[in-house]
């Protein structure tokens, strides 16, 4: 069934943006254009605007989600020309300047555009091994992240019910794929809960004894940080009883364990829970656009854009985030997301206002990077000066709670932080969703 959702068009005649997408990228693009003059459509598969560096706040129990997931709706609620649709984008007709999108009841809306930005994101990549995702599941929205703390706790519940030594120490042996920051920072926190939040609350398992192990092919942890830093997470790390293991790469896996290959050669892991924070692979929307304009897309699907972030080829159409490679090679974080979605709509605001020069090309200004290691505990460079222990932790705790969206949230994990950090024994919301732990350990559904 076809539903034509013209909008604002038929009503004002003013021009059209339809904005795909409405994470870090989208939603700086649509704020930018709220004064000028025409409307925007922005059009979501979810109804909420996802801070995806707290996800694994969310995954060990520390953060509600909706603290970091806040309503897009609400979002943009002040922006009175900003609209916002429920609804998944299948296809783009460039030649009619035409978004196609499914809601939620199977209709088909038709979106007419005069421009159009593209800010769909990335999803994981299991590196030719899609069949991973159902035991290693990844961390990348809201209900990965429920469905990995439903996973972490249901291991103790089922540790704590087994009779077994052999399957106690399945239960309790977690193994990260991949050390970058997000692998670093949940790696983190499983050495927190095992050694410092859960031992007290268990009776027939000592939470201590469990086994974490962070795995990485790469040579170091944290590859784009400066290597003093990456040398003071590794100690860290190991400090607080992680095995980190680098040069060392997934081979296999199932339900039961991994395969890894290191310098040691190859081992099998027996491991119930396996977490992947290796790869990232662009939303399907890039491939899609490259193969409508005959643009390029490099190994992990991301579309070629040209300075200015219009898509080649196809006027009016502009793509950000995630999802675009540029000629610089940003790197795929929330900084150059939003950067660019603020340049794109004020570019567009300009063509709108008759403006037809060449603009400046698109500039990332890097303000910095830093990964918690546990509570207390982090690196950052910011400007190039790197910094350690409890002061980098504090200037990120800072930075993610001003980039949060209302003071409602804000304030909301600034208490359940210092609930966490002052009782370090206690995580606020240690729930297990409705599936119950033998289905979160046991059935992970395959990543979509
Ligand atoms: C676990 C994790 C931790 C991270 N930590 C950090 C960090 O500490 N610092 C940092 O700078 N970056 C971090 N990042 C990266 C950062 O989140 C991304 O770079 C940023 O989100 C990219 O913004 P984007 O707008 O391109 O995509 P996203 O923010 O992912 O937004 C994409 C949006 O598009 C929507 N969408 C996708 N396809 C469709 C479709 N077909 N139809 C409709 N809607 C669609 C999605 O629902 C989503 O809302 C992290 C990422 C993850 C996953």
């Amino acid at each position: 069934m076809h539903n034509s959702a013209l909008g604002h068009a038929e009503t004002t005649r003013r021009p059209q943006v339809v904005v795909i997408g409405g994470g870090f990228g989208g939603v700086r693009a649509a704020k930018a254009l709220a004064r000028a003059d025409v409307d925007v459509t922005l059009v979501d598969r979810t109804n909420h605007h996802l801070f995806q560096p707290l996800l694994y706040q969310v995954a060990a129990g520390i953060l509600p989600p909706g603290l970091i997931a806040p309503a897009l709706r609400r979002v943009v609620a002040k922006e009175r020309t900003i609209r916002t649709l429920l609804a998944e984008v299948h296809a783009v007709d460039l030649e009619r300047k035409v978004v196609r999108a499914a809601t939620p009841t199977e209709q088909t809306l038709e979106l007419p555009y005069d421009y159009l930005v593209v800010a769909g994101g990335a999803t994981h990549a299991y590196f030719g091994h899609p069949q991973w995702s159902r035991f290693a599941p990844g961390m990348k929205t809201v209900d990965d992240a429920r469905m990995l703390r439903s996973h972490i706790l249901g291991a103790y519940e089922l540790a704590e019910l087994a009779t077994d030594d052999a399957e106690r120490a399945a239960r309790l042996t977690f193994v990260v794929v991949g050390a970058g920051p997000t692998g670093v920072e949940i790696t983190g926190q499983l050495a927190e809960l095992a050694r410092h939040v859960l031992p007290e609350d268990y009776r027939s398992i000592d939470t201590r004894q469990a086994r974490i192990v962070l795995l990485d092919a790469g040579p170091s942890v944290l590859a784009p940080f400066a290597p003093k830093l990456q040398d003071y997470t590794r100690r860290r790390l190991e400090e607080m009883g992680v095995e980190v293991r680098l040069n060392t790469a997934a081979t296999a896996m199932d339900h039961e364990s991994i395969t890894v290959k290191g310098p040691a050669g190859e081992e099998r892991i027996v491991a119930r829970t396996k977490i992947w924070a290796a790869g990232v692979q662009a939303s399907p929307l890039a491939a899609m656009l490259a193969k409508a304009t005959g643009t390029w897309t490099d190994r992990a699907g991301r579309v070629a854009v040209n300075p200015d972030c219009s898509l080649p080829g196809a006027d009016g159409v502009y793509a950000i985030g995630d999802m675009v490679t540029t000629a610089d090679r940003l790197p795929g974080v929330a900084q150059v997301a939003m950067q660019q979605g603020t340049y794109v709509g004020k570019r567009i605001a300009d063509r709108v206002r008759g403006d037809t020069s060449t603009p400046a090309p698109f500039r990332y200004v890097d303000k910095g990077s830093m990964a918690t290691i546990g509570a207390r505990q982090a690196v950052a460079q910011v400007r190039g000066v790197p910094l350690t222990g409890y002061l980098a932790y504090l200037l990120w705790c800072y930075v993610h709670v001003m980039f949060l969206i209302g003071w409602g949230n804000r304030l909301g994990t600034l208490y359940d932080w210092l609930r966490s950090l002052r009782h370090a024994r206690n995580r606020g919301h240690r729930l297990i969703g409705p599936t119950g732990a033998t289905a979160a350990v046991e059935e992970m559904p395959a990543a979509a």
